[in-house]
């Protein structure tokens, strides 16, 4: 079981997570507990650090930043004990949780059980503090924002866990964003590489990397609410799993979008080999992560345009990357626009089923929605639009896909 900061937010909610662990516990299950820091915790660590010195030694740093998991930690395994669940806390190097070295961002390599099995065995929680970890130099580390939930499919899958229940404020992973559709529908079930696309066209309920790493390890996840009061059913939220185990599949599994793009033409490019490496090339020296990419057909005899979307905040690099390489690309000219969003369709029935591009581009077509780019993958399509039909495109394509609640 993982709980998030908004659960672990207080002493009244860190009770509420003691008392359904205790209910698992009273159902027969052997549990281990990865926490959050308390929400708005970590990003006070975080300001205190930076405080101190903006350029503060990224391995004091974690230090500061991995304390506010370990209070909560113990004050759960206490509020366990006051409800007479015997429990315990095991800080990320007690385990041990072995990371890399990479400060503020590292990885986790192995997790050793030994230890916690026997107590678990014995009748005890395990109780573990998650983003954090030890070196290999024996310090304390952090695995990222966010880097909670990679803590616990990580746990989960050295302990051949039967489950890893991710308890968040939300209540599952919805066909899309229900402030834009109000008729988005819950899922009982997604697919890992479902929730990956849809993590990366930004519907984030998980850290990408727990995704990656359940799909890798095969951990049945599941996303529910902490606010909801625990019934009768074992499935109450949503279950990502394998594709093997998604039974009833649905062609379309959600809708997502993402106003975190901006668009550039350049335009009158030599059309011959090796320029399209010189246009990517400079913005790869630049670090900036190019996402779709389009390549016009030679329109005017011997040019072409290429048209690419890069992160919103990253468009002023770009332009002046793409400036300063002007002579070695050999261009007309560059154009963007910051005003577009990416809406996806995503979907492992697509797979096996003819007309699901058609269906969108259809639906956006009838209302007068115009289509700049599409790049498609096995299980997704993404158009690139004018930011302003976001959620007109949004409600239209959850309507055309057979999404909407009845
Ligand atoms: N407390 C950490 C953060 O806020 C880790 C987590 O909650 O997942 O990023
Ligand atoms: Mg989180």
């Amino acid at each position: 079981m993982k709980f998030g900061g908004t659960s672990m937010a207080g002493i009244e909610r860190i009770r509420e997570v003691a008392s359904r662990v205790a209910g698992e516990v009273a159902r027969g299950n052997e549990v281990a507990v990865v926490v959050s820091a308390m929400a708005g915790e970590t990003d006070r660590l975080v300001g205190f650090a930076h405080a101190a010195s903006p350029l503060a030694d990224r391995a004091e740093y974690d230090v500061v930043v991995a304390s506010g998991e370990q209070i909560t930690a113990g004050l759960l395994a206490i509020a366990l004990q006051a409800a007479g669940v015997p429990a315990r806390s095991w800080l990320g190097w007690q385990l041990a949780v072995a990371t890399t070295g990479a400060h503020s961002t590292a990885r986790i390599e192995a997790v050793d059980t030994s230890a916690v099995l026997a107590s678990m065995a014995a009748g005890s929680v395990a109780v573990v503090p998650g983003f954090q970890g030890v070196g290999p130099d024996g310090r304390v580390t952090t695995l990222g924002r966010g880097g909670s939930d990679t803590s616990a499919v990580a746990l989960a899958a050295a302990l051949h866990a039967d489950r890893c229940d991710i308890y968040t404020d939300v209540d599952g992973v919805y066909t899309t964003d229900p402030r834009i559709v109000p008729r988005a529908r819950k899922l009982k079930r997604i697919t890992y590489e479902e929730m990956l696309e849809l993590a990366s066209v930004g519907a984030k309920v998980l850290q990408t990397r727990s995704v990656e790493l359940a799909m890798k390890e095969k951990v049945r996840v599941q996303v529910l609410s902490s606010f909801i009061p625990a019934g009768n059913d074992p499935e109450p939220g949503t279950m990502v799993v394998d594709e093997d185990e998604h039974v009833e599949q649905e062609l379309i599994a959600g809708v997502a979008y993402n106003r975190n793009e901006a668009k550039i033409t350049v335009a009158g490019v030599p059309d011959k080999p090796g320029v399209v490496a010189a246009i990517f090339g400079a913005l790869a020296d630049a670090q900036v992560n190019v996402d779709m990419i389009v390549q016009n057909i030679a329109y005017v005899a011997g040019t072409t345009d290429v048209t690419f979307t890069v992160p919103r905040t990253e468009l002023a690099l770009s332009e002046d990357v793409l400036a300063k390489a002007k002579g070695n690309i050999g261009y007309a000219s560059v154009t963007s626009d910051a005003a577009v969003a990416k809406i996806s369709v995503v979907g492992v029935g697509m797979r096996s089923h003819a007309g699901v591009a058609v269906t969108m581009f259809r639906a956006l077509g009838d209302r007068g929605i115009n289509i700049q780019a599409i790049t498609t993958s096995e299980i997704k399509v993404s158009v690139l639009i004018a930011e302003e039909y976001t959620e007109l495109a949004v409600r239209v394509l959850h309507t055309a896909y057979g999404l909407d609640a009845t």
